[in-house]
């Protein structure tokens, strides 16, 4: 085994809140540091701080669950952003565990091992986020990966249709459509995504978020991710 250490923000048992697998019980590993700061971050308390782990410790953590090896989020801020996740990501998969990648999408996926299942965001400049990386990293999505974008106004529907053909042409190439549009409010989400959503068929979809209405999430406040 490695001897990589993670700062780590925090360890939880919850259901996944979104995506492909929402609804589904998981582990979520959230890794302390982010090099963007979106502007409706929902998790600045993992921008720095938290606990450092082996990866051993981490193991021993997530075996205090009573059923069988099951799925673990690699969640953060941003958790490629320290070198170490590869190692556990790779640890965790020896040891029989489903890995979900929860990424900005800011740093190179090259490095993720095969067997995770890679969410990945693509930040639209409403977000203060927008990066070429995300494009870039389009290259190492693959089947079974998908892609998620927040959205918060009814202007982001405007930049979508002007500039949205930067990525989902790439991603109708790989089988990764439908994109799951993600609303970042508690409010009845602007009329705009679903026209949007219908006019679009198979590009998008619409994205819930159960943990904002439902579950109990410690790492959860009031944004997206
Ligand atoms: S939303 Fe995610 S990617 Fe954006 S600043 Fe917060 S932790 Fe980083």
């Amino acid at each position: 085994m490695k001897n990589s250490r993670l700062a780590i923000n925090e360890i939880f048992y919850s259901i996944q809140g979104e995506g492909l697998y929402a609804g589904l019980p998981m582990w979520f590993v959230r890794l302390t540091g982010c090099p963007l700061r979106c502007v409706w971050c929902d998790t600045p308390q993992a921008y720095d701080g938290g606990k450092v782990y082996s990866l051993e410790e981490i193991g021993r953590e997530l075996s205090h669950s009573s059923s069988r090896p099951g799925w673990v989020s690699i969640t953060g801020g941003e958790p490629l952003a320290q070198k170490g996740s590869t190692d556990l990501m790779e640890f965790l998969l020896q040891n029989g565990y489903r890995i979900l990648l929860e990424t900005s999408g800011s740093i190179t996926l090259e490095e993720v091992p095969l067997g995770v299942v890679i969410s990945m965001d693509i930040k639209i400049p409403s977000s203060g986020s927008w990066n070429e990386e995300q494009i870039r990293n389009i290259d190492y999505l693959k089947k079974g990966d998908y892609v998620k974008i927040v959205y918060t106004s009814p202007e982001d529907f405007f930049w979508l249709r002007d500039h949205d053909s930067l990525f989902i042409p790439l991603l109708r190439e790989k089988g990764l459509l439908p994109v799951f549009l993600q609303y970042s409010q508690r409010l009845i989400p602007p009329r705009e995504a679903t026209d949007f959503v219908l006019e679009r068929t198979g590009d998008y979809r619409f994205g819930v978020q159960l943990h904002k209405f439902f579950f109990e999430d410690p790492g959860k406040t009031d944004g997206k991710e």
